[in-house]
């Protein structure tokens, strides 16, 4: 793995949501790094492919990543507002998306849920 790599990495670690591609190049820079957004925009393409980083579609549809706590299949829950993320659990929605596929004789099947809304300190600060 190379340092510009790693550098993403540590800053996307250190985030505590979401962040887009533009959000830690700026983050980068703050810290004095000489990073190219393009060297960004790569490096965390090539992290989710290889499946290091979670990556999901804003309602705007702008790409944004996310180094998961784990690596066992979750969903999460997203701050529009400030992106910050929860990782959960749904074992509802594991049974229901194997018993769907199985009805329609699909096999390996896999999906990705990531609920949406604002989060608990967003809403106080909108309401103040
Ligand atoms: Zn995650
Ligand atoms: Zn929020
Ligand atoms: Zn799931």
């Amino acid at each position: 793995m190379s340092t510009r790599r790693e550098a993403v990495k540590q800053a996307l670690n250190e985030a505590s949501g979401f962040r887009s591609a533009q959000d830690l190049y700026a983050d980068l820079r703050a810290e004095g790094s000489k990073i190219g957004l393009t060297t960004v925009y790569r490096a965390l393409q090539a992290m989710s492919d290889s499946g290091e980083v979670d990556v999901l579609r804003t309602d705007e549809g702008e790409a944004v990543y996310r180094a998961c706590v784990t690596d066992a299949h979750h969903h999460h829950l997203v701050c529009r507002t400030c992106g910050r993320a929860v990782e959960v659990e749904g074992p509802t929605v594991e049974k229901w998306a194997e018993s769907v596929g199985a009805q329609h004789g699909f096999t390996d099947v896999t999906h990705t849920v990531e609920v949406f809304g604002t989060c608990a300190d967003c809403s106080a600060r909108g309401r103040a």
